[in-house]
């Protein structure tokens, strides 16, 4: 193992293993990348279906247990986050998505200074491997691979339609910037297999002598020379090794670590990192705060056409696993989203803040796994969110998860908005182009309820999205994190990339925004590398 590189990469993520392949491109660069957890080279993560078989699995996913939410009556929520080389893109429901020209252009005009939509978008194109048609939408030389979805369940069909029947438009081409309206998603795949930037980005990079990649490495701190980062301390195989820096530190560990690491290297709030005996190196008050993520609720009906409940007919579950491993074809090789829809919560709104995304399958509402009969779901986001939580440190062992109090619907516009999607499912499910499909109503049972008995469901059920931003937020005011070069304010030499630097969500899935950050910072870090 070196023990001095140029660049330490803390997290080999979705943006962190774009990271590193674009830092060492430049032989003369010599980037280390510390990943916690092992590679993500297992069957399951492969296959396109396999999300259950790798949710559950404690080695890969970081499983943390939110703090008890007094806005969920009470409840802790589970958030899945990948924990091996790919991160969150190992680990994902795979939906390919970039986002709106609003929420860039919104980051753009709040201070974040080079990251409007026109800005951002050269960096999604350079990301990607489109498998699709040639069009100026998309990139063919990257290294994440998107496709078409390689089956579309006709039920995505007769969604899209119901969209049309109630009112939306339907978006041939939603990676430009436009997501009013509804569509059919695209896939992050490559040959039938899921494509993750461990698979994309780091596969492309192997065999670099100056690229060096560590897995099993927690990363405790940062270590500083005065004000200057100047190396990494992680613990691997139960030994405290120290890493020394001549270039940056870059920390791409995602939206529950990055704050924590800088926490435990003493930037966040002084009274906090006191209160665990570490040294305030800078009392940044906002590390950690300004935690967002898209509260989650499905709405499932039964219906009389075959969808991917395949238990119910074994025979078709054979045919389908020999369909994948012969052809990588069928059910298998598919993400479970195959529609989308992004609505109003108001007509008077300028943008959709509401997302939905319909799936050919519904589980059993108690424990979660696939119900035996042939069902669909809807389900449904508030995007972006009004209400904000914290992740903070729990000790200063980097081995103890950080604590997420989350409070999902501790500002009430977002537990309107989540009614006002539901009842905007109920109009789908009951639009013609698709009432013809549905049988039953399975969750929730009932369709007609009062605002109250809402509000409860809505408090007893809801889950997140896994999509949370925000807690080392990126701008120009003095209280932000980290400034629009990703630059973390009151040190040098240490840079945030990932999703924790966004300041508001994209309204979206945020694989490709990550990955984009990343593919962003790789430009800033050379521009400066070249200039000093
Ligand atoms: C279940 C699930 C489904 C999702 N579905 C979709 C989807 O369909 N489409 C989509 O666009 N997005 C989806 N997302 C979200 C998306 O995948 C994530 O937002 C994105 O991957 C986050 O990227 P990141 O680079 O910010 O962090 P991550 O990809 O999470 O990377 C952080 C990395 O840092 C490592 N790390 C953390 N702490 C340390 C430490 N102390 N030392 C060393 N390493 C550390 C982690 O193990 C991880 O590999 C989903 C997420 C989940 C969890």
């Amino acid at each position: 193992m070196l023990n001095e590189a140029d660049f330490i990469i803390v997290g080999g993520g979705s943006a962190g293993c774009a990271l590193a392949h674009r830092l060492s491109e430049d032989p003369q660069h010599r980037v280390v990348l510390l990943e916690a957890g092992p590679s993500s080279d297992r069957f399951w993560v492969k296959v396109p279906a396999g999300l259950t078989r790798i949710l559950a699995d404690p080695e890969i996913n970081w499983l943390y247990s939110a703090e008890s939410d007094p806005t969920l009556k009470g409840r802790r929520v589970i958030w899945h986050a990948g924990k091996m080389l790919g991160g969150g893109s190992s680990i994902n429901g795979m939906v390919y998505i970039r986002g709106s020209r609003h929420d860039y252009d919104g980051w753009a005009a709040n201070g974040c200074t080079g990251w409007s939509w026109d800005e951002v978008l050269p960096y999604f194109k350079r990301s990607e491997r489109f498998e699709g048609p040639d069009s100026q939408s998309h990139g063919k030389h990257g290294f994440l691979g998107v496709a078409p979805l390689r089956i579309v369940h006709p039920l995505a069909d007769a969604f899209i339609e119901a969209c049309t029947q109630v009112g939306l438009r339907t978006i041939e081409e939603y990676c430009d910037g436009d997501l009013d309206g509804a569509f059919i998603n695209y896939a992050t795949q490559q040959n039938g297999q899921r494509c993750s930037t461990e698979h994309g980005y780091l596969r492309a990079a192997e065999g670099r002598p100056n690229l060096q990649v560590e897995t099993g490495a927690l990363v405790d701190r940062v270590l500083f020379d005065g004000h200057r980062a100047c190396g990494v301390r992680y613990v691997r195989n139960g030994t405290v090794r120290d890493i020394r820096c001549r270039g940056e530190v870059i920390i791409c560990a995602g939206t529950v670590q990055s704050p924590a690491i800088l926490l435990r290297s003493g930037i966040g709030p002084g009274q906090q990192l006191q209160g665990f005996g570490i040294d305030v190196r800078v009392d940044a008050k906002e590390v950690g705060r300004n935690l967002h993520e898209h509260p989650s609720m499905p709405s499932m009906r039964l219906v009389n056409v075959p969808t991917y409940n395949v238990t119910k007919n074994p025979l078709r579950l054979g045919s389908e696993v020999l369909n994948y491993f012969l052809f990588r074809r069928g059910m298998l090789s598919t993400c479970s989203v195959h529609a989308m829809a992004h609505a109003r919560s108001r007509p008077d709104l300028p943008y959709p803040d509401i997302k939905l995304q319909m799936l050919p399958l519904c589980l059993e509402p108690k424990t979660r796994a696939l119900h035996k009969e042939y069902g669909i779901t809807i389900t449904i986001n508030v995007t972006p969110p009004a209400s904000r939580g914290e992740i903070r440190l729990r000790s200063s062992n980097p081995a103890d998860h950080p604590s997420i109090d989350h409070r999902m619907y501790d500002h009430p516009s977002d537990l309107e908005r989540m009614r006002a999607g539901h009842h905007f499912a109920n109009r789908l499910f009951d639009a013609p182009a698709l009432r013809k499909y549905v049988v039953g109503t399975l969750f929730p049972e009932k369709t007609v309820l009062s605002d109250t008995e809402w509000d409860d469901l809505l408090r007893q059920n809801s889950s997140i999205g896994f999509h949370a931003v925000g807690t080392c937020r990126m701008g120009s005011d003095e209280s932000a994190v980290v400034d629009p070069s990703l630059r973390v304010r009151g040190v040098v030499g240490l840079r945030v990339a990932d999703c924790s630097i966004m300041p508001l969500m994209p309204s979206c899935n945020t694989n490709a925004p990550a990955v984009m950050v990343g593919e962003k910072c790789a430009d800033l870090v050379k521009q400066a590398a070249k200039v000093s």
